[in-house]
């Protein structure tokens, strides 16, 4: 509990993360490069820097949650106040990158930390704003046993489960993986509902059908893309995320960046980053990514 800790990127889940060592007793240094973010932050009781070196100085655990791997590359070696951790950080400090970010730059994130003397895990998380803000997250972790062992204190007051995948990157593969289940499945799902509405069912007809036989899955009894059979799910309250389309389409962009890498084939991963892809550019950037059952219906016109 005596380790200070500095937390680098307080956005909308970096900012509640945060939070959470501050109320569990941690002595907490952030850095944003957005004023705003700083002063959620601050009001929060998170100590705020004037740069990431200032912040991670005097850190024993360096926490980045920051946007896509650029942006974890400027923070560790970059100029400028958002730069330059890894030179600052004391000798030997443990970094901890939950960021979501492609497998390819998680490795190479780690390499950098090493080479500068430093510990490093890859830790994404999943469970969005709301597990941010209830320290309910998700960790999936890629490193050696004993970053793992180090870490896991202070992965435990912002998650309930951390799950230690392999080596480093493999907590990057395994959230890469799980959204490509998890994108693949919520456009079968809404398939079959707007195809059940072709076909005279209704909504919970089918739901209460497939929740209760093999189509069963997350995408229909958590977060069901149409309003009723599931009353918490983003679709009765106008879609409102939830997690939004753009981050699917982001996540499933960093899956088929892996796909290529791997040479696996993977036509229904692939496609279902075309469709996310378009569904963001097309206006569903900020929905839950259930709404893509509404571009389904509408493209279903005969
Ligand atoms: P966000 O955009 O709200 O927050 C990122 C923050 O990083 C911003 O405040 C930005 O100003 C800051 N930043 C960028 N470069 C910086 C730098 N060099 N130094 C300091 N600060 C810098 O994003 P978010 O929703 O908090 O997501 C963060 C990461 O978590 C992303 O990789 C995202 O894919 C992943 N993630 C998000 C969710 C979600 O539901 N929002 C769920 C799971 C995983």
């Amino acid at each position: 509990m005596s380790r200070t800790i500095a937390f680098i990127g307080l956005g909308h889940m970096g900012g509640p993360m945060a939070a959470n060592l501050v109320k569990a007793g941690y002595s907490v240094t952030g850095f944003d490069v957005v004023p705003a973010a700083l002063e959620a932050a601050q009001a929060a009781g998170v100590s705020v820097a004037e740069s990431s070196a200032q912040a991670a100085a005097g850190a024993d655990v360096v926490i980045t949650m920051l946007p896509a791997g650029k942006h974890v590359f400027a923070a560790y070696e970059g100029e400028g106040p958002g730069g330059g951790l890894l030179a600052a950080a004391k000798p030997g400090a443990l970094f901890l990158e939950c960021s979501t970010i492609a497998v390819e730059d998680a490795h190479t994130a780690h390499q950098m930390a090493l080479d500068a003397g430093h510990h490093s895990l890859d830790a994404p998380v999943s469970g969005g704003v709301m597990g941010a803000q209830a320290g309910t997250l998700t960790f999936m972790v890629g490193g050696t046993e004993e970053d793992f062992a180090d870490a896991a204190e202070v992965f435990e007051v912002m998650g309930k489960r951390i799950v230690h995948c392999g080596g480093p990157g493999a907590g990057q593969a395994a959230k890469v993986c799980n959204n490509m289940i998890l994108g693949v499945s919520m456009i079968a799902v809404s398939e079959a509902f707007v195809l059940g509405e072709k076909l005279g069912l209704t909504h919970q007809a089918l739901f209460d059908v497939a929740a209760n036989a093999s189509g069963q899955c997350w995408a229909l009894t958590t977060n069901c893309p149409v309003p009723g059979p599931v009353p918490a799910s983003p679709a009765n309250r106008d879609y409102q995320p939830g997690f939004a389309g753009a981050l699917m389409a982001k996540d499933l962009g960093l899956a088929v960046e892996a796909l290529n890498a791997t040479g696996v084939q993977a036509s229904m991963g692939r496609a279902a980053e075309e469709i996310y892809r378009e569904f963001s550019l097309d206006g569903g950037a900020g929905a839950d990514f259930s709404a893509i059952i509404n571009s389904i219906r509408e493209a279903s016109t005969a």
